[in-house]
């Protein structure tokens, strides 16, 4: 049975006219407009302050027409102009930072994807809950410093943007940390991290079926992280924290890797679990996601995150990745996700797709 995400009243002037495909002018915008474009959709940019320079440069990814506004979390506050041109806004790691969770769960534009989500992803709690109950293998949490039997990264609840971690190496080492902030104790997985971009179709009825859908691998990054990939060179890490040198986390690119065929079974079956739960739970996860995690050595995969929209990542495959040249010559996640558009168009399903 067809699962509705949308209400009717929300979809209905959106229905049987040319849509707009909105994001923010960051994040994964070039790879958005461009796969839009591909599609015959419109775009439309939001832009902070200026529209950026940088669109002139890239001609096949400008998008059609910009929204200006003073703050990116002003958002809210133009949604005239958003249905005047029947956008549906496609969701970034952008919409939840500055728009917020809350105020973009609220927007009464159609958004691409099961907004619902967004509460089981900006949570870590429920995130756990979801994929432990999932049976998905996690690092393990440690209820407090006297449990800690080996490497740890101690977490704040608020840390945004790579920075406020903590590692150590044993109890010893962590015990000589003063924590004061409301924080999670996990196990610091040794092993090499993946970045699985994975797209969820409800409307597709061939190819790797899960749920009344498919789901898809399009491709895989590794994240550059300043400045925990090259501090090692500096010395070690209890020379670096004598020194007041702290390792940070903070995303600054991304390297395309793919993994040994062998495990790529494990990653299917990882991928069934979280989106078949994700159905169970609150309606389903349409669209593109990823899995964040660690190989071990006994080549056991550990997942510390999931991200449940588009990831930049996945700007690395604008012309296709050695995966999704394997569904779609040339395919990157944003013409995937215009290609899931028209044909939830064509069939008049569009209330599977947008909430
Ligand atoms: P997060 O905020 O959970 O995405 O973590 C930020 C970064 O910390 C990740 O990209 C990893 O490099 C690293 N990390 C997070 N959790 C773990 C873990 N349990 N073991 C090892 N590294 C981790």
């Amino acid at each position: 049975m067809a699962r509705k995400l949308c209400d009717p009243e929300l979809l209905g002037p959106w229905k049987g006219q040319g849509l707009t495909l909105a994001t923010l002018c960051s994040h994964s915008s070039l790879q958005i407009f461009h796969g839009a474009r591909q599609e015959g959709y419109r775009s439309l940019g939001i832009a902070q302050g200026r529209p950026p320079r940088f669109y002139d440069a890239f001609p096949l990814a400008r998008p059609d027409g910009f929204l200006t506004l003073p703050r990116f979390g002003d958002l809210p506050d133009h949604v005239e102009r958003l249905r005047s041109e029947r956008c549906v806004l496609v969701p970034t790691g952008s919409f939840v930072e500055y728009v917020g969770p809350e105020r973009f769960a609220k927007l009464p534009i159609p958004v691409f994807g099961n907004r619902r989500v967004m509460a089981w992803e900006s949570d870590r709690e429920k995130e756990r809950v979801w994929l432990e109950s999932a049976g998905v293998r996690m690092p393990r949490r440690y209820e407090g410093p006297s449990e800690v039997d080996g490497p740890v990264i101690v977490k704040y609840y608020g840390a945004k943007g790579g920075r406020g971690f903590i590692l150590a190496k044993n109890r010893q080492e962590l015990e000589g940390y003063t924590i004061t902030e409301p924080h999670v104790i996990q196990q610091y997985v040794i092993g090499t991290r993946y970045y699985l971009h994975f797209f969820y179709s409800p409307l597709s009825e061939d190819g790797y079926r899960v749920g009344e859908g498919s789901l898809e691998l399009l491709g895989m990054d590794r994240r550059d992280e300043a400045n925990i990939d090259e501090l090692y060179k500096l010395g070690s890490q209890e020379e670096l924290t004598r020194s007041g040198i702290r390792p940070t986390f903070v995303v600054t690119g991304n390297v395309p890797v793919v993994l040994r065929e062998s495990l790529l079974p494990d990653v299917f079956d990882i991928g069934e679990r979280i989106v078949e739960r994700s159905l169970e739970l609150f309606g389903g996860m349409v669209g593109p996601f990823c899995v964040e995690g660690i190989m071990t050595e006994e080549l056991k995969f550990y997942v510390f995150e999931i991200s449940t929209r588009i990831v930049a990542g996945t700007n690395l495959f604008i012309q296709g990745s050695p995966y999704s040249d394997l569904v779609r010559p040339g395919l990157s996640t944003g013409r995937r996700i215009a290609l899931e558009l028209r044909r939830a168009e064509r069939e008049d399903r569009l209330d599977e797709v947008l909430s």
